[in-house]
């Protein structure tokens, strides 16, 4: 039996990090089962639906690994309306399923209590079909329904607690339930792996599997993905769209990496480890149950450890984006005529060991290719004190004094500088670098100055001076 294993989003909204999570696993667990992975984009709910959610998850996907042309599909579940007729009709001519036109406030009437489920008060009164009659699940009095997860064991369901739940609306469409199974059964998927959040539809869908002749398939429900206070990542709430996380610059590779992370370990209690080991080494079947803590400053720490592995060619490629601005990413502050690529490439060493996520590069580079230093005035107030003058005059004087500019020579010329006054290198470093930078913590400075060059420097100097007057 060839393993078929599908990602089934819905397009909806922005894609989720929990969803790209699920989606590397149902990939992984393909790639080790020799099978197949096929990805169904579930568009029924046509209110919500957008084409720009499909491509963003596409997109997305394609960011994260899962290329385009690699897979099965996109299929789409609306291509597939008619499968999920037939099938209620089957339901219903075998009289696993029959129709049904109450209310809820009917049922609440009837039971006169909350609304606790369906009573099962058209059971066996023989209601056809027509407008407003939805058809629901004769679900069996007896017995139990035993999931078989790969993460969970085999929660049991009694049969008698579970409700005799609808499959087709009032206007004849089948609803979520049973078009997730029909599709999941047309398309030959032997193992659904999907969130924890639909583990309690799981129970209602093996009956349907059951009820349609189809053996089920192996379920394994991941578990939910948390924030720091333990409540599931939300839209509204938290930063949940991969998006965002590609737009502020993290790696593709820290973030898959960092996904696999979530309830699950390699081998040798090693966190950082080549994707292709996790290819190898990760098992659907160790995945701890537990909701899984999405640690936003640990993936952050963790994009930065990539960021320092990275070649630096390759750095700096990945850098262009920000750099440039292209695609969805912000454009910089500079004009792209101002950018220059062998300034950036003399810097790149420096700002490669201190930037977390690649949009940091922007405030680290700036002062590179604007005209002028976009400046801090909290860092200017902060660090331009009594004295930051003269210090200022001798420092430029000393800097014009020098016949090689480069940062050994600026930075030993201005330590006499700062000696002269009694001062450590760091206070007397602190005014220039802001008045050259804007800002008070950045590259370091000599080589800074180095790049920027003598005229520019000094210019940025004198034009602080002149302010401090
Ligand atoms: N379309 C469903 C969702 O996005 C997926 C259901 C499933 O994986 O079975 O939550």
């Amino acid at each position: 039996m060839t393993v078929r294993v599908r990602f089934a989003p819905s397009p909806t909204g922005m894609f989720h990090v929990g969803g790209a999570r699920s989606a590397l696993q149902n990939w992984i667990y393909a790639k080790q089962q020799g099978g197949v992975f096929v990805l169904r984009i579930e568009d029924t709910d046509a209110a919500r639906n957008k084409p720009e959610w499909t491509e963003g998850i596409l997109s997305a996907l394609d960011w994260i690994g899962i290329s385009r042309g690699s897979y099965e599909g996109p299929h789409f579940q609306s291509e597939n309306a008619g499968e999920h007729r037939a099938a209620a009709a089957r339901l219903y001519e075998s009289g696993r399923a029959y129709y049904c036109d109450c209310t809820r406030e009917d049922v609440q009437a009837r039971t006169g209590s909350q609304y606790q489920g369906y009573d099962g008060y058209h059971r066996d009164r023989g209601l056809g079909p027509g407008p407003g009659h939805a058809l629901r699940f004769r679900t069996p009095d007896e017995g139990a329904t035993v999931v078989v997860d790969l993460i969970r064991g085999e929660p049991t369901f009694e049969n008698k607690l579970i409700e005799d739940f609808v499959i087709a609306r009032g206007d004849g469409s089948p609803v979520f339930l049973l078009a997730n199974v029909v599709d999941d059964m047309t398309m030959g998927i032997t193992h659904v792996i999907r969130a924890e959040e639909h583990l309690p539809n799981t129970p209602k869908q093996q009956l349907l599997w059951d009820a349609l002749g189809v053996k089920p398939p192996i379920w394994a429900h991941v578990p939910v993905v948390v924030n720091e206070k333990r409540q599931k990542l939300s839209k509204r709430r938290d930063k949940v769209a991969l998006e965002a996380y590609r737009e502020e610059g993290y790696l593709p590779g820290a973030m898959r990496n960092y996904l696999m992370l979530l309830g699950w370990a390699p081998s040798g209690d090693r966190e950082i480890v080549p994707w292709s080991v996790i290819e190898e080494e990760f098992r659907l079947e160790e995945v701890n149950p537990s909701p899984a803590f999405f640690d936003e400053k640990k993936l952050r720490a963790f994009n930065g450890d990539y960021i320092r592995a990275l070649p630096v060619a390759e750095f700096i490629d990945a850098c262009q984006p920000w750099l440039t601005g292209t695609g969805t990413i912000a454009p910089p502050p500079w004009q792209p005529e101002e950018f220059d690529a062998d300034a950036f490439a003399a810097v790149a060493p420096l700002a490669q060991t201190r930037i977390t996520v690649l949009s940091e590069i922007v405030p680290n580079v700036d002062f590179l290719f604007l005209a002028s230093p976009l400046i801090d005035e909290a860092a200017w107030a902060k660090t331009m004190k009594d004295g930051s003058a003269e210090l200022l005059d001798d420092a430029v004087a000393a800097f014009e004094a020098l016949e090689s500019w480069d940062a050994e020579s600026l930075k030993s010329t201005l330590e006499a500088v700062g000696a002269e006054r009694g001062l450590k290198l760091g206070k007397t470093q602190a005014p220039v670098r802001v008045a050259v930078t804007g800002r008070t913590v950045g590259l370091p400075l000599f080589e800074s100055l180095e790049v920027l060059g003598r005229e520019r420097t000094l210019t940025r100097m004198r034009a602080a001076r002149l302010r401090l007057v």
